[in-house]
């Protein structure tokens, strides 16, 4: 069988779903790999590094959608997209079913097979699938350099003949897998950083990458945030109440905000409030990551960088995955070919859709013309 990967059409889009090495890694699979020209440019991978890694190169996308069985992308299709596939054949991609109902009935009706990348149960075993982690990963480190680009200064105290430098202050709100990669970045460069999150649990993951845990002072329940799955929930008005007033005291003193937290199904809690910014000093940076889902800071615009009247910036960009393209495709195509891997039991190039697999069951939302999300609930955990 043949596995094809298209240039994504998304302006902010520089990933693609196939490297040169995660091609040869495909072929050890049995596949022959079909590329776009030019699908791998935007991060850093030529025509002539997949031609030397065995890959063909087709011209055109519509080649790719009318030779390859299984396409590999990274963004949802767009509606002409699985209108060129024809039925029987898999797409790999992230595909959001709930915000993409749509598609997923175009889908569904084209009798094309979707497996949805964001969809991958976050269970051990598929630890080697989940690109919402290795994606959140990237977005985490980047979302800290991309705060040291606009902030003035060091991150690291220093004490030179020049002068005394303090330390950065960093605070990470939301301790999930960007939040920890945030956390672990700005104390490799030197910043004093803080961090805090709902779930108690995470206290020690923050402690173990160098951080300090903001703990609260709250008699209800652990830190206040329910939690379901690993999951937060949303907080009482009480707990937020006392979040927000730890969040005033200290944005006098911080000069990094990063803001990563999310509530699965919900839009982003607004928790760096106006008043928050207005007290930080100038030339302070937020970098919100929760931009996308309507973000946590109260003056993030989605997909821009902006200046509060008192000199702090505010980036709200969505697309800190794409902004590493190189490092993304990477992480990104390893993950789907470790999808392509447990879909090729025999590794001899024919897919086997194995419905009764929890990993492969979880991802599928559209099989032989059915719509199958949401899954059951995985078998084994
Ligand atoms: P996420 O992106 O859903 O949320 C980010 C963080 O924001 C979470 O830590 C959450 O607790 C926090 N948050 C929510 N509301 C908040 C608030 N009001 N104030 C402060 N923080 C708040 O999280 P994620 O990165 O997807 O990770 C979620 C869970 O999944 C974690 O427990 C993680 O360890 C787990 N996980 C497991 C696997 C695996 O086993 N394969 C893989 C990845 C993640």
């Amino acid at each position: 069988m043949r596995i094809g990967a298209v240039r994504e059409r998304h302006d902010l889009e520089a990933r693609v779903g196939m490297t040169p090495d995660s091609a040869i890694q495909l072929q050890k699979l049995g596949y022959a790999c079909l590329i776009e020209t030019g699908a791998g440019m935007r991060a850093g991978f030529t025509d002539e590094s997949y031609l030397a890694a065995g890959v063909s190169v087709v011209a055109e996308s519509q080649e790719i959608y009318a030779q390859a069985d299984v396409v590999a992308k990274v963004r949802p299709p767009l509606p002409n997209e699985i209108e060129g596939l024809t039925p029987g054949k898999t797409l790999i991609s992230f595909f959001h079913p709930a915000q993409n109902g749509g598609l997923l009935e175009q889908a569904r009706a084209k009798g094309v097979n979707v497996i949805a990348m964001d969809m991958v149960p976050r269970i051990s075993r598929a630890q080697k699938m989940d690109a919402l982690s290795s994606m959140a990963n990237v977005a985490g480190y980047r979302a800290v350099i991309e705060a040291g680009n606009n902030f003035g200064r060091f991150f690291t105290g220093q004490v030179t003949a020049a002068g005394k430098v303090p330390p950065a202050k960093v605070l990470v709100i939301g301790a999930g897998v960007a939040g920890l990669a945030a956390i672990g970045t700005a104390t490799a460069l030197g910043a004093i950083t803080y961090a805090f999150d709902v779930r108690p649990e995470v206290a020690e993951q923050i402690e173990s990458m160098g951080a300090e845990f903001v703990f609260l002072d709250f008699k209800g329940e652990g830190q206040g945030g329910a939690a379901t799955g690993g999951y937060a929930a949303p907080s009482s008005p009480e707990f937020r109440e006392k979040q927000l007033a730890k969040f005033r005291e200290l944005a006098q003193q911080i000069d990094i905000v990063i803001t990563t937290a999310l509530i699965p199904g919900r839009d982003a809690p607004k928790l760096w409030l106006s008043d928050m910014v207005a007290a930080m000093k100038p030339g302070s940076v937020i970098v919100d990551l929760a931009a996308e889902r309507g973000g946590n800071c109260e003056l993030t615009v989605a997909d821009q960088k902006i200046i509060s009247d008192n000199g702090v910036t505010v980036i709200g960009y969505t697309d800190f995955p794409s902004r590493m393209a190189a490092q993304s495709s990477a992480l990104y195509a390893t993950n789907i070919r470790h999808m392509m891997a447990d879909l090729t039991p025999a590794r001899d190039g024919k897919l086997v859709h194995n419905m009764e697999d929890d990993v492969i069951r979880g991802a599928t939302v559209a099989f032989e013309g059915a719509i199958t999300c949401p899954p059951p609930p995985p078998k084994v955990q």
